[in-house]
């Protein structure tokens, strides 16, 4: 194999977490869009679809019976409750990616996040933060979907989730999509480049083919 070859074999999950309004999944599609060899994590959950959401698609949205059957079945490689609804993250699906040499992006809560740290110690983990709290409240009061009771209870739950930054490696703060998704880009990149990775269960001699 030539170095390329293994360069194109480097994979690894990338945790993105962060607290709701801070903007993680606009930033986790503008990163899958940009950069080679990503794929999104597709969720089961089970609240009911919002809007245009679509099965499959945005979400996996099954009962609480089907949850747990996945979950009894080993099938889930995370799962938390968040905001009174179950989420996780099918395995497998997850795992034939990156045997094939596809990063596979994880938008998911903290809680979630850990467990993918723990059973993937070669995770990349990222904590994306609004520029400010009160950029953070104007976000939330800005989608125009929450009841400020919903708002109020989303920045209370937005100060637990901030307990777990520091269990995070990078941490990208959202001033503007353009320049966060450029930032988590470089991220991946530099992560492909590590020799840890790289020289994974082979010399350098082997890596450069001498
Ligand atoms: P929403 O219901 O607004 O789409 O998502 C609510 C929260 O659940 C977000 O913080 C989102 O990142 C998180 N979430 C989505 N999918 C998963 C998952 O598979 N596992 C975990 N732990 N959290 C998830």
């Amino acid at each position: 194999m030539k170095p390329d070859d293994i360069i194109r074999k480097v994979a690894f999950p990338i945790v993105v977490s962060g607290a709701s309004g801070a903007g993680k999944t606009t930033l986790c599609r503008g990163l899958a869009a940009c950069v080679e060899r990503v794929a999104f994590s597709v969720s089961v959950t089970t609240r009911p679809a919002r809007g245009s959401e679509r099965h499959g698609v945005d979400y996996f949205f099954v009962s609480d019976g089907e949850f747990e059957r996945m979950k009894a079945a080993g099938g889930l490689v995370e799962w938390a409750e968040v905001h009174g609804n179950l989420y996780g993250t099918p395995r497998a699906w997850m795992d034939e990616r990156l045997a094939e040499g596809t990063s596979i992006l994880l938008d998911i809560d903290v809680q979630g996040g850990v467990q993918i740290m723990e059973a993937y110690p070669d995770a990349v983990s990222i904590f994306v933060v609004a520029p400010s709290m009160e950029v953070l409240e104007k976000r939330l009061r800005s989608r125009g979907s929450d009841s400020d009771e919903a708002i109020e209870l989303r920045l209370r739950n937005a100060v637990g989730e901030l307990e777990y930054i520091e269990r995070y490696t990078y941490i990208v703060v959202n001033d503007s999509v353009e320049s966060a998704v450029s930032r988590m880009a470089a991220v991946v990149d530099a992560e492909r480049c590590r020799r840890s990775r790289l020289f994974e269960g082979i010399s350098w001699k082997d890596f450069v083919g001498l």
